[in-house]
């Protein structure tokens, strides 16, 4: 084994199917007086029922919050926190409430509790995101990271079925590009182990029967262990193509992840041997991509990028705003081999070694 340093970053956790019961201890460890709850507009009954035994410590509630973290959203939260003469947070729900209590958190110094309620692993990381007239920005800030998680997986089983398999294929994303990340260590190969396993068991289990907690749980493990894989390591091609997309075209987050994904790995894997050889490992097979387009496909999720909301004509955009990025990837980054795998991500074909 090598020499390695490892700077650990993890809010406190506390995991298992009912253990929301633990907040109001955890507010009582945090010493919070007057609390601010966030929420989508979707999840305010079910916040409004969580922060239920803590009495008049909820001092106000904003349920604003929206995909990518709007600057407008945020103004508004933060009117809210002064209203609420707040001094703490407690975000119930999925990215989007966890970057909304991190925009709070940076600007204010308040600390927070998140309880999330879907896989895409925000709350173990101290990445931030902002949008500003349609451009988000993104940083890095140890502020950022919540002082505690409960994961409860009760809270998941009201996971539309449809958002549970591209919201776990998220989670799964952080972990495989882990693994051929240059600052990867054997504590967090590990994590992107475990993340990978957990997740590829729960998605079919959970596409039998969506209530079953054993699976809702395992999978919400795997979303912790992704979501601390995606803190400690840089990510490659995947995540930065997902970012254009996303930014530039306005597709949706989790299915954008769930569509490139086979493909990235089509790219890349040829030119990472050690981490091909680990993931035929792990998953039993030695077509990587083709296991992910299969478990993709078995689960319902869309395969293509048309079926999302990409024209034909956006591939080219998207293939030069990728050329332009800077960031270690095991393959040099292509236009040839961009596009090809843009053009079969956009058509939903199987990905194929090339
Ligand atoms: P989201 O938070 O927008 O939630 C998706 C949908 O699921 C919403 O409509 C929400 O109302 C609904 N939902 C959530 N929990 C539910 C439940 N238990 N039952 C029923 N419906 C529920 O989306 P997301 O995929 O969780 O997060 C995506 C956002 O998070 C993106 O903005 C992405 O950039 C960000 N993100 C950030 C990081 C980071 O480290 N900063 C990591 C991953 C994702």
């Amino acid at each position: 084994m090598k020499k390695f340093t490892f700077d650990y970053l993890s809010p406190r956790v506390v995991f298992g199917p009912g253990s929301v019961s633990a907040l109001p201890d955890e507010i009582e460890r945090l010493g919070s007086r007057r609390l601010l709850v966030l929420s989508t507009p979707e999840q305010v009954e079910l916040a409004e029922n969580i922060v239920d035994p803590l009495g008049d410590k909820v001092a106000g509630f904003f349920d604003g919050a929206k995909m990518h973290v709007p600057v407008e959203v945020i103004q508004k939260a933060k009117q809210a926190f002064a209203n609420a003469d707040a001094d703490s947070i407690i975000a119930i729900g999925g990215g989007s409430t966890t970057g909304l209590a991190k925009a709070l958190s940076m600007s204010l110094g308040a600390p927070s509790v998140v309880i999330p309620t879907t896989y895409a692993g925000s709350e173990m990381t101290t990445i931030w995101g902002i949008t500003q007239d349609g451009i988000k920005k993104t940083g890095r800030d140890a502020k950022v990271l919540p002082k505690t998680v409960i994961y409860d997986s009760l809270l998941t089983v009201s996971l539309p079925l449809a958002i549970t398999v591209t919201s776990a294929l998220n989670a799964v994303a952080h972990a495989m590009e882990g693994l051929y990340s240059t600052e990867l260590n054997p504590v967090i190969e590990s994590m992107c182990k475990q993340g990978i396993c957990a997740l590829f068991d729960a998605i079919p289990r959970l596409v039998q029967r969506p209530a079953d907690v054993d699976a809702r749980t395992d999978a919400l493990f795997g979303a912790w262990m992704c979501g601390t894989v995606l803190c400690h390591l840089g990510m490659g091609l995947h995540h930065k193509l997902c970012h254009t997309l996303g930014g530039t075209l306005n597709l949706p987050h989790a299915e954008t992840h769930a569509v490139v994904l086979a493909h990235a790995l089509a790219y890349n894997l040829p030119y990472a041997a050690p981490t091909k050889r680990l993931l035929e490992e792990i998953l039993g097979t030695d077509d990587v991509p083709g296991a992910v387009y299969e478990l993709a496909k078995n689960a319902g999720a869309p395969l293509s990028l048309a079926e999302i909301g990409m024209r034909t004509e956006d591939i080219a955009q998207v293939r030069d705003l990728a050329l332009r990025d800077q960031y270690p990837n095991p393959r040099p980054l292509e236009a040839d081999g961009l596009e090809a795998l843009l053009n079969n991500a956009f058509h939903g074909r199987r990905p194929a070694y090339h």
